[in-house]
């Protein structure tokens, strides 16, 4: 009988194919011998409000979720689920091409054609999955995607996917942009995938620039606007709309899973052929369809977020309140002025980062930890994330808690 801790054993010279995360088992397990609570291993023991839980028995302020407009208790959206889920069942168990889709399904999908005033919008079960069909499908083989360096990993997925040549630019740079998109082969196909806001630090994109460069040199433009979608622009339709250049992309790609308040991705778009996207994209038709409680909280939220704008509002003036604080207090952060809902803290190294991030977890704040390859330039961040249900009061309680524990590690 083997132990819990002992390596199959393997016949002829084939490697054990977990030996190549030996790297990084190593790593964490360094982390953990110093006594540290596991940042990777938290339980939301009870959920209270959208920003605040039980975690470690204790109550929590949560600045560390992705529920910019605090949604998830929203009272009709609540209500909405509960009734989908006694009309409907609790899932479709089928594909939206099949048995899948439900009137739920549609209401969503006009929920979001009304939402950004676009012809064409389609579901997917998550945002991750919504990158990986959409590019995979648009751009295969012999085609180019040029995309940001520093892009989601559904967009790289996406890509590896589809089979598409990749040319990656410098994160945020016009110019290398330009100068990759015109070494690009005549005639070939040519995508562009940009993100409104970058999740690691919450900085902004130059999209209008970006945009008009693309299509001085004939290419199509997706762009991800997870982290704007409900937040950014005067409807909340993400940094396009903030920029004025919404009716000039090809495709916007957004989650249910941020200010939406549930889970699910989409794609809206004005191209005429886009429908036949429902039969071709492989995350599409391949998967269960989103439960009809889903997309019933979904659509009410969508409904809801159109009218959002004292929530907006409210939302810039904690982001800016907490990014003047931090930096007062001596932070570095990782954009000179509050560009999003995301105001990342730079750590000097993991172990430190670690022990700040426990720190304020004793004093009952919760962040994210991010550290690489999910952060650019190898640093780790204390990312914290505004929701508009914070109260002014409470970003002032988070300055104190920062302050304190800032001090106890040694970093400010
Ligand atoms: N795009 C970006 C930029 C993201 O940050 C994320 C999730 N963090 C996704 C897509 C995927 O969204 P989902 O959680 O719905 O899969």
């Amino acid at each position: 009988i083997l132990q819990p801790d002992q390596p199959p054993e393997l016949t002829g010279d084939s490697p054990d194919l977990f030996s190549k995360f030996d790297d990084l088992i190593a790593m964490r397990q360094g982390l953990l011998d110093t006594g540290i609570e596991d940042p990777f291993n938290l339980v939301m023991e009870k959920v209270l409000s959208p920003t605040r839980a039980i975690c470690n028995g204790r109550e929590t302020i949560l600045l560390g979720t992705y529920n910019y407009m605090g949604m998830t208790f929203d009272p009709d959206v609540i209500e909405a689920g509960k009734q989908a889920l006694a009309d409907f069942g609790a899932g479709t168990t089928g594909s939206r091409v099949l048995n899948g889709t439900y009137q739920g399904h549609r209401e969503c999908e006009d929920a979001l054609r009304e939402f950004y005033a676009m012809d064409h919008a389609m579901v997917f079960s998550t945002g991750y999955q919504a990158n990986l069909g959409i590019i995979s499908t648009i751009a295969g083989k012999g085609d180019y995607v040029i995309l940001d360096i520093d892009s989601h990993a559904s967009i790289w997925d996406g890509c590896a996917m589809g089979n598409a040549e990749v040319v990656p630019f410098k994160h945020n740079d016009v110019e290398a942009l330009e100068k990759r998109l015109k070494r690009i082969p005549a005639g070939a196909g040519k995508l562009v995938v940009l993100e409104g806001v970058y999740s690691m630090l919450g900085d902004v994109a130059p999209l209008k620039e970006m945009v008009r460069i693309c299509k001085e040199n004939g290419a199509m433009v997706l762009v991800d606007e997870a982290h704007s979608m409900g937040f950014i622009g005067e409807h909340g339709r993400g940094v396009c709309e903030d920029q004025g250049i919404i009716d000039d992309v090809d495709f916007i790609i957004g989650t249910f899973s941020k200010s939406v308040g549930t889970v699910g991705g989409f794609c809206v778009s004005n191209h005429p052929k886009f429908e036949i996207m429902r039969l071709v994209c492989r995350p599409y038709v391949f998967t269960a369809s989103l439960p009809p409680s889903v997309v019933a909280t979904a659509a009410t939220s969508i409904r809801k977020l159109m009218h959002g704008s004292n929530k907006r509002a409210h939302l810039w003036e904690n982001s800016r309140n907490l990014h003047a604080g931090l930096r007062e207090l001596g932070f570095t952060l990782g954009t000179p002025e509050a560009q999003s809902a995301i105001i990342a803290v730079i750590m000097p190294d993991l172990e430190k980062g670690a022990t700040m991030w426990e720190a304020l977890l004793k004093e009952g704040l919760y962040v994210n930890l991010a550290r690489p390859p999910a952060t650019p330039a190898n640093m780790t961040l204390l990312r914290c994330s505004l929701c508009a249900e914070h109260s002014e009061q409470e970003v002032a309680t988070i300055l104190t808690m920062f302050e304190r524990a800032g001090k106890a590690v040694g970093i400010i």
